[in-house]
């Protein structure tokens, strides 16, 4: 069995619907998401709609509890704000109820392998702080039950790995895993990635081989790029897509 994990997607439609193509060819049985559904780009409701149909479970992101109130703007910068209130105001109420309905933390077993879902971080998961260094992969690690935890947030992948006592970073785009650890794995983004690398991210886990790739895809950003402006979003959020940052 093949899973998809689909992180931090930000209302990007073109560079989801392209993950979505690729995914067709990859023979994904069950699809999961790490949140972040909506935010900085154009098409929240299709976003919400597709991840809705598609995905066996969904948790909360930042931007999601934003865009409802469920998370007080504050947390959030100015233009990234001013998006969260844009998209408020084009999601009607039970789109707004399904958002809030998203729980933080997610745990599953598929074929002798448990892993966690979460958006962020499992300290504090409600407060939505980034996984950056090893002190809060240590931290999280401590909270983990399962040997495997998949998030987005910082919109880079990487593979976090704790082995004989150790932890180490990976940036690979794939990684063949042993019983003897236990990974975060950050699935990067599919709708603003932030790595430098422009094309979008998603993250397949095939069960039977115990392998996780982390995977890329070129889409039209041109045309995700002339939505945000057209909606009147901050240009930033269209002229980052085109730096990867
Ligand atoms: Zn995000």
């Amino acid at each position: 069995m093949r899973i998809a994990i689909l992180g931090d997607i930000h209302s990007n439609l073109e560079a989801f619907e392209a993950v979505l193509r690729a995914l067709e060819n990859e023979g994904v049985e069950r699809y999961f998401s790490i949140g972040d559904i909506v935010g900085y780009a154009a098409d929240p409701l299709p976003c919400i709609n597709r991840v809705k149909s598609l995905c066996s479970f969904i948790v909360a992101g930042n931007h999601d509890w934003g865009a409802v109130g469920h998370l007080d703007l504050e947390y959030f910068n100015e233009p990234a704000g001013d998006a969260l209130l844009w998209t408020a105001g084009v999601l009607d109420e039970r789109d707004k109820h399904y958002l809030r309905s998203l729980s933080l933390t997610y745990e599953e077993s598929i074929g002798g392998w448990d892993f966690t879902l979460v958006h962020s971080t499992l300290d504090r998961p409600e407060e939505f702080k980034y996984l950056v260094n090893l002190q809060s992969a240590r931290k999280t690690f401590s909270l983990l039950k399962t040997p495997l935890l998949f998030i987005g947030h910082t919109h880079v992948p990487v593979f976090i790995i704790e082995e004989a006592g150790e932890i180490k970073c990976l940036t690979a785009n794939r990684l063949k895993l042993a019983r003897s650890m236990r990974v975060i794995v950050n699935v990067g983004s599919i709708g603003q990635p932030r790595d430098r690398d422009v094309r979008a991210c998603y993250c397949i886990f095939d069960i039977d081989a115990g392998l996780i790739e982390l995977k890329r895809i070129e889409y039209d950003i041109k045309k995700a790029q002339v939505k945000i402006l057209q909606a009147g979003l901050p240009t930033r959020f269209a002229t980052r897509l085109a730096e990867g940052w």
